[in-house]
């Protein structure tokens, strides 16, 4: 009789295991390049914003995949794709979460600095705090943190998913220009985010 509950400890054990597995790795995560097509976004100095969100989003997507970590990028090239067609896309694809990758731009030039945004109605305290956590994340080798705020963005306000716009820095402030542009941090951005989903996939 102990043998048998053993072993029926065993199997229903290993039918669980395999259900923990196998809803990991069917867990999706959208990263949203912003802009794109004609709509460059910023585009001072020797940065284009549209170009600079696509590339980091697909080394996002490439160093993620390495980790079994599912990556679904809301335009993969220079599409025109409008912000109706990002939210209808975020819909259908029902993700844990949601980044969308821009750049910030100002006349007054000696504003810098990343920021994160969520939806001005948020009430959830966990998605402030990962808000706040990955403003602290994007914020390094001279970019100053400006923390989590709060807008009224079409892509936070219609999804339904956690959803973070990033700003990563200032394109129109020659420090942050100069330090997005290096390759050492576009590739510490990516691993940095990637680093991120892989702990909150582990929740
Ligand atoms: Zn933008």
């Amino acid at each position: 009789m102990k043998k048998s509950i053993y072993f029926f400890a065993i199997a229903a054990f290993g039918l669980f295991s395999t259900s923990l597995m196998a809803q990991n790795s069917t867990k999706t995560y959208v990263i949203d390049a912003g802009h794109g097509g004609f709509d460059k976004g910023s585009n001072n100095g020797n940065i284009v914003e549209s170009e600079y969100s696509l590339e980091l989003a697909q080394k996002i997507q490439q160093l993620a995949k390495k980790k079994n970590i599912n990556v679904i990028l809301t335009r993969d090239g220079n599409d025109n794709l409008d912000l109706q067609a990002r939210v209808d896309k975020m819909h259908e694809l029902n993700p844990e979460l949601v980044i969308s990758l821009h750049l910030n731009n100002a006349s007054d030039r000696d504003k810098k600095g990343a920021e994160v945004f969520i939806k001005n109605d948020n009430t959830d305290a966990n998605t402030e705090k990962i808000g706040t956590e990955l403003a602290q994340l994007v914020s390094m080798n001279s970019i100053e943190n400006r923390g989590l705020k709060k807008a009224n963005f079409k892509i936070l306000r219609d999804s339904k998913k956690p959803t973070f716009l990033i700003e990563l820095g200032f394109a129109s402030n020659p420090t942050d220009a100069e330090t997005l542009k290096s390759a050492h941090h576009k590739n510490q951005l990516a691993e940095k985010i990637v680093q991120f989903l892989e702990n909150y996939q582990a929740i």
